[in-house]
């Protein structure tokens, strides 16, 4: 089993920064979540409101394997269980072979803001 989940959170939308849309923001464990919205208020308080952020996400190299495959490698967190082919695991373990530093990798990871229905921006 992971501990990751799929998470969604009300923020700002981007063009008028102030009415709030469920935003997608990825699979990511309690904790990387948790740190997540703390960094991307950080960023709305700023006053740094893009349409596309940037928080970083801090994963042990146990966790990094499955940030990736959920993330970016399109795996549903039923499948890492052993359905993974093994030319993605190889490309997995190589991205993070290059990343991991101290036992961790931190890897970029993007939260698009939406618009909101009163802005309906395309
Ligand atoms: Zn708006």
């Amino acid at each position: 089993m992971t501990d990751f989940q799929y998470y969604f959170h009300q923020l700002p939308c981007f063009n008028c920064k102030k009415t709030t849309v469920s935003t997608d923001l990825g699979w990511l464990t309690e904790a990387m979540k948790d740190d997540v919205l703390a960094q991307a208020s950080a960023i709305i308080e700023q006053g740094n409101v893009e349409a596309d952020l940037w928080v970083k996400v801090t994963c042990t190299e146990a966790q990094a394997r499955e940030y990736l495959l959920l993330n970016f490698f399109g795996y549903s967190d039923a499948e890492l269980a052993g359905q993974v082919e093994a030319d993605d695991e190889k490309e997995v373990a190589e991205e993070i072979a290059g990343l991991l530093a101290d036992g961790v990798a931190v890897f970029e990871h993007e939260i698009a803001l939406q618009s909101c229905t009163g802005c309906d921006v395309n």
